[in-house]
């Protein structure tokens, strides 16, 4: 009988290196644990978003349950990463190494991958329509579609315009144009970033992106300027990266927050000038990061509240507003959690095991996730923030003291140490998704 015990998915959990701890199922009531006679076999979970969230579930439902079928719904055949995308822009690493295929989720996995677009879901006919007029069935539906923008926020901003003043928020095409221009710069030219109110996917991302900018042209163009105008009074790790700002960088970064006046709200793209109460600024290279809010699908699919992110259960990540349809990964309201890589893959990892527990009709234990953040500061110069989170009052929320963050003023022999756990941290975690 193909039952799965409730014991042999701890075993599965095992076997795929995740401790309890870390996933954070209880081992409480082991003993209790009885399968019901149900039976996952044949059952179909598809999977909208081929990304850090999406990827995940796919393999985890795979190995928590080999009998259930699981399709990947991606439009691209290779993933790039935001992840070390900033590495990139200071000539620290190539393309090759963000970019990464889906072979190993079908040839190991045995995961179905369909290349498409999913235009539509009707979550009461559990189908999902793709962009070639296919429609395919599930018993579990899991979106993970990542970020989408509202570029209406900055006056003359535009998908179009994102050609000349990349975002570069969405790795691919857009990290090479903004790669192309931080090269092209004329030599003391001005680089203006605009970066994005909260929330927004990867916290301490703008910071780590002008850090590595900072790095390029220290080399490079060493009489370039760096400004960042923030609509936010104060940022991730910021104590930290204005630490090391001064010591790699001298003067070459300002930044200016909410508190200088310096929310962007428009921008002309003939004269290269960005507007706000703090300054009018022309700058050589703009780089527009806009305010986000959950991929178009979720949209379409009615799974997003009026915070423009979907709301769902902060143990299982399922909906709370379409019942056997889940949303883990950026798009996701998961409380206090960090929007990452990192975060999206832990949650696939819980939301895969609520999805077998559920299709095994066996109780989903209270989970935990966590979240691990490293930005090069320089090349050798790592700094890093981590927590742990549960489920407190219906509200993924930091477990007091389980995280922290690196310390201000720590030698130069840690900042380097920190700079090879974050080299380690992209290995491993594109190993664990797309590669093992
Ligand atoms: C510059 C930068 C640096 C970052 N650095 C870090 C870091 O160091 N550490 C970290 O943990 N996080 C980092 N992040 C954050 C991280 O990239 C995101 O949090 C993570 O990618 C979220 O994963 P996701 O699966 O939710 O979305 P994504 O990774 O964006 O994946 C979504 C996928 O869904 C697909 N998709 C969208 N719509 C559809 C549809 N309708 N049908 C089918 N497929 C669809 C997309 O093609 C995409 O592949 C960084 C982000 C940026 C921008």
């Amino acid at each position: 009988m193909q039952t799965l015990q409730r014991r042999t998915l701890f075993k599965a959990l095992a076997t795929a290196g995740i401790s309890l701890g870390t996933i954070g199922l209880s081992a409480c009531s082991k003993e209790t644990l009885k399968a019901d006679g149900a039976n996952a076999k044949g059952k179909t979970v598809l999977i909208i978003g081929g990304g850090f969230a999406g990827a995940t579930v796919a393999k985890y439902v795979k190995r928590f349950d080999p009998e259930v079928n699981v399709t990947l719904i991606e439009p691209k055949t290779t993933y790039m990463t935001c992840p070390a995308s900033n590495w990139y822009l200071a000539g620290l690493i190539d393309v090759q190494t963000l970019t990464h295929d889906y072979e190993t989720l079908k040839t190991q996995h045995g995961v179905a991958v369909i290349h498409q677009l999913a235009t539509a879901i009707n979550p009461q006919k559990q189908t999902v329509s793709l962009e070639d007029g296919r429609q395919l069935s599930y018993d579990r539906l899991v979106v993970s579609p990542g970020i989408d923008f509202k570029y209406e926020a900055i006056e003359g901003y535009s998908a179009e315009v994102a050609n000349l003043f990349p975002h570069a928020w969405q790795a691919g095409p857009q990290t090479e144009l903004l790669a192309k221009q931080i090269q092209a710069m004329p030599q003391g030219g001005r680089f203006l970033m605009v970066a994005p109110p909260n929330p927004y996917r990867c916290a301490p991302g703008p910071y780590e992106r002008v850090s590595m900018i900072a790095e390029y042209f220290k080399k490079h163009n060493p009489t370039a300027s760096i400004m960042i105008l923030d609509p936010k009074d104060k940022f991730s790790k910021q104590a930290l990266f204005a630490e090391g700002w001064q010591d790699l960088y001298g003067q070459m970064i300002e930044w200016y927050g909410s508190q200088d006046g310096a929310t962007v709200t428009k921008i002309d793209v003939a004269s290269k000038t960005v507007f706000s109460d703090f300054d009018t600024i022309q700058a050589d290279v703009i780089n527009i990061i806009p305010p986000q809010k959950a991929g178009k699908i979720a949209f379409t699919a009615g799974l997003t509240d009026e915070s423009g992110w979907c709301p769902v259960d902060q143990d299982t990540f399922e909906s709370k507003i379409h019942s056997n349809v889940y949303v883990v990964g950026d798009a996701s309201n998961a409380g206090t959690m960090p929007k990452s890589g990192h975060s999206a893959s832990s949650q696939g990892k819980m939301c895969a095991a609520a999805i077998v527990s559920s299709l095994n009709q066996l109780p989903m234990p209270p989970t935990r996730n966590v979240n691990t953040c490293y930005s090069l500061v320089g090349a050798d110069y790592g700094i890093s923030i981590v927590g742990v989170y549960q489920n407190q009052d219906g509200r993924l929320s930091e477990i007091p003291g389980s995280g922290g963050v690196s310390t201000k003023g720590a030698p130069l022999s840690e900042r380097k140490l920190e700079a090879e756990y974050a080299r380690g941290w992209y290995k491993s975690i594109v190993k664990d998704i797309w590669h093992s």
